[in-house]
């Protein structure tokens, strides 16, 4: 047994640049090849998430490639501004500009999110919207953006990139995090302890800099975390350009990875339920680079574009993907993203959980 999972390769001569020059064209085929052009066009609200990027950083996905993905799943027979499709994003725990309702709203808005002509764009877990909706089966308490309440169809645009606890995250992470309202996610966190390896710290005040909680001061010429303050949301664990901050014990990262599968799986269970379809992962491995920038991270998947990768199987397409940028970098993940944890490690557990396969055919489009 293996999954489907469909892969829009770079164009041939395009492999020098960071990204090609224009994906929306794959983008349209992957929609269609996963079964899903036209479907939003056919009942009731369909969501499409997709990551607002940060103020001033570079766009992992720009306004104009989401539109394109609507308008693939519009059909021909609508605008892309059809109110039955929206774009959406959560609130951040860890980027200033991303973290209330009226500054990721306004940070969109400059992005090209939501603006006349485009997608509707619409906060997932705001707080004045429908309230989060609890998740049968996941961790204790995890509840999903209540946007997601009552959907027809969902469809998840994430980029590849680095991540503090799980060493690459894609559409397993995005699933179990990015769906869910900002105090589960929170809640998911707090198991991880961040410590500062005092030898190591030069004092140089990056790490404090980037924590959205006050939760590090300089001491001494070194950095110092309150854990009273500290959420765990690893955000500072990016920017060391000494690597000298780590989650205190193995074993808080490993609960984290169990629940974020188990959050992954149950989310899955729960949106599909009643939905024609499932949920479409579309993984992005073209500008790598960029998204590191856009997370503030200093660590770098040093890769040039390799394509895009969509798919019904959220443990299959990563594991494609994973397979895809090993392949490039001749050698483990790991040591390229910066962090201990193996990228596999998570989709292992997703798999276990039933969330999908680790066996897939790869189908070019
Ligand atoms: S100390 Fe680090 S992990 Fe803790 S809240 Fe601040 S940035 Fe996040
Ligand atoms: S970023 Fe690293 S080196 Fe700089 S103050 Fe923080 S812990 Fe120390």
């Amino acid at each position: 047994m293996a999954a489907d999972v469909h892969f829009w390769p770079l164009p041939l001569g395009a492999g020098s640049a960071l990204a090609p020059p224009d994906p929306r064209p794959g983008l349209r085929r992957l929609v269609e090849a996963a079964g899903f052009g036209g479907a939003a066009a056919r009942a009731g609200r369909w969501l499409l998430k997709a990551p607002v990027p940060a103020p001033g950083r570079p766009a992992a996905a720009p306004a104009e490639w989401i539109d394109a993905v609507g308008a693939a799943l519009i059909g021909p027979a609508s605008l892309p501004g059809s109110a039955r499709l929206q774009v959406t994003d959560t609130l951040s725990i860890s980027t200033r500009g991303l973290d209330s309702p009226a500054a990721l709203r306004a940070v969109a808005l400059a992005r090209g999110f939501g603006v006349a002509g485009a997608l509707p764009f619409v906060v997932g877990d705001d707080p004045d919207g429908p309230p989060p909706w609890p998740v049968a089966g996941g961790p204790d308490g995890h509840a999903l953006a209540g946007v997601l309440a009552g959907v027809a169809g969902v469809v998840v645009l994430a980029p590849l990139r680095p991540h503090p606890h799980l060493g690459v995250a894609g559409a397993v992470a995005t699933l179990g995090l990015d769906l869910a309202d900002r105090a589960s996610r929170l809640a998911l966190h707090r198991g991880i302890r961040p410590q500062v390896d005092t030898p190591l710290c030069a004092g140089c005040g990056s790490c404090l800099d980037v924590c959205l909680y006050d939760a590090i001061v300089i001491r001494g010429g070194r950095a110092l975390i309150d854990h009273r303050l500290c959420t765990g949301c690893g955000e500072c664990m990016g920017v060391c350009f000494m690597a000298g901050i780590a989650p205190e014990a193995a074993a808080g990262v490993v609960a984290y990875q169990q629940a974020v599968a188990e959050a992954a799986a149950a989310t899955s269970r729960q949106v599909v339920v009643g939905q024609a379809q499932g949920i479409l992962h579309i993984v992005l491995l073209v500008q790598p680079d960029s998204y590191a920038t856009t997370t503030k991270s200093r660590r770098r998947l040093p890769l040039a574009g390799i394509g895009i990768l969509a798919g019904l199987d959220p443990v299959a397409v990563d594991s494609a993907a994973l397979d895809l940028l090993a392949e490039r970098l001749g050698g483990p993940l790991n040591q390229w993203s910066g962090y201990a944890q193996g990228p596999g490690e998570l989709l292992e557990r997703a798999a276990l959980l039933g969330l999908g396969m680790r066996e897939y055919r790869l189908r070019e489009v």
